[in-house]
């Protein structure tokens, strides 16, 4: 059983700590908030020993009445791998205390790529970030990247991907991030960060991303124009994507026509949270003009990077191949669309 502990208790965080919850080859040893919250309240209700991220806090737990198993250096010691999803920035800081502990780690989109030995995205290079100490989940929008880019590079050949994201302006819980009325070019110049990101995976790949925030908070929204090398029909494009186990290729008849229905669509399925660690690929997008391929895909912000936080844990430890990884997280998160 691989021992997880996850430092960083918020919007990845505990999702990251209940997938690995669901691992039969996992076990969660514990997860560390700042502070006392209704996240921290939920954590304890599950059963999830909780420690303390900042030892001069823990008053504060004892003041609400919530119970510690301990400080986060002890969660740290007791771990095979730690899972850091705490804010951007700020699991750079947390890199010592594991260096200290000799405790591989894995880290969120929001950190640099210069912290890390590799970027991580399981369908592209699982096996780069085996026997690593330093690992870095890419963001929620490079993996909807990676995943789509990997297999079009494998069927068709890519000559250069442009994708202008949509991007939701804040989280549903992101208060600070609103109340919000404006559409904002962001950043307003080429390239986002995102292209260059996508490439910390793909190095030679030829990519420029656009980037937009709206106020929306349910999912990002990616239009992608992909110059591919061969000429496929679209129908063929959209039977390899539908092949992939986390690319979700919408029926038209469905009738999922945003990303609205497309949450009303996860909770109805009694997904948690109502989330959707698939891309959604709108089916009826897919369109070739000779090499170039059209498409646009949702993207949900707060999930898509779960399995893949699974997945990295078992290529840091060297338990899994990607493959047999892949489908065991599938298969335990519950992962059918
Ligand atoms: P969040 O603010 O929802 O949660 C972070 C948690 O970490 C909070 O509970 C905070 O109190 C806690 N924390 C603060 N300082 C800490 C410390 N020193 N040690 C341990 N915990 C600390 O943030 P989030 O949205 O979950 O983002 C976490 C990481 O995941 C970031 O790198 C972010 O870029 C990345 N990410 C976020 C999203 C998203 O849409 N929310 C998607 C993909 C990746």
């Amino acid at each position: 059983m691989l021992q997880v502990g996850v430092n960083g208790y918020g919007t990845i965080g505990k999702r990251v700590a209940d997938a690995v919850a669901a691992q039969p080859d996992m076990e969660l040893l514990g997860v560390a908030k700042t502070r006392p919250n209704f996240e921290a309240e939920r954590a304890v209700k599950k059963g999830y020993r909780l420690f303390a991220a900042v030892p001069e806090r823990v008053e504060r737990f004892e003041e609400a009445g919530i119970d510690l198993a301990g400080e986060v250096e002890e969660l740290v010691e007791e771990s095979d791998v730690v899972v850091d999803a705490a804010p951007s920035g700020i699991g750079a800081g947390n890199r010592e205390l594991y260096e200290e502990y000799d405790t591989p780690a894995l880290y969120q989109g929001g950190e640099e790529e210069a912290l890390v030995d590799t970027s991580f995205n399981a369908r592209s290079n699982f096996s780069e970030a085996t026997g690593a100490d330093h690992v870095r989940v890419v963001s929620c929008n490079t993996t909807g990247l990676a995943r789509l880019v990997a297999p079009i590079e494998e069927g068709f050949g890519i000559e250069k991907v442009r994708a202008t994201l949509v991007r939701r302006g804040g989280d549903t819980a992101q208060s600070d991030r609103g109340p919000i009325n404006d559409v904002l070019p962001d950043p307003i110049g080429l390239p986002s960060h995102h292209g260059p990101d996508v490439k910390t995976i793909f190095p030679d790949l030829e990519i420029d991303t656009l980037g937009l925030k709206v106020p929306a908070t349910l999912t990002h929204t990616h239009s992608i124009n992909i110059t591919l090398e061969s000429e496929p029909e679209a129908e063929e494009v959209r039977e390899a994507l539908a092949d992939e186990s986390r690319l979700f290729v919408i029926p038209e008849w469905l009738g999922i026509d945003g990303s609205g229905s497309l949450k009303e669509f996860a909770l109805d399925a009694g997904r948690p949270r109502g989330d959707i660690w698939e891309n959604c690929v709108w089916g009826e997008s897919i369109a070739t003009r000779g090499k170039d391929l059209y498409l646009f895909q949702a993207i949900h912000q707060e999930s898509d990077v779960v399995p893949e936080n699974v997945d990295a844990l078992r290529a840091v430890a060297g338990t899994e191949d990607a493959t047999t990884s892949i489908e065991r997280t599938n298969e335990a998160m519950g992962m059918d669309f």
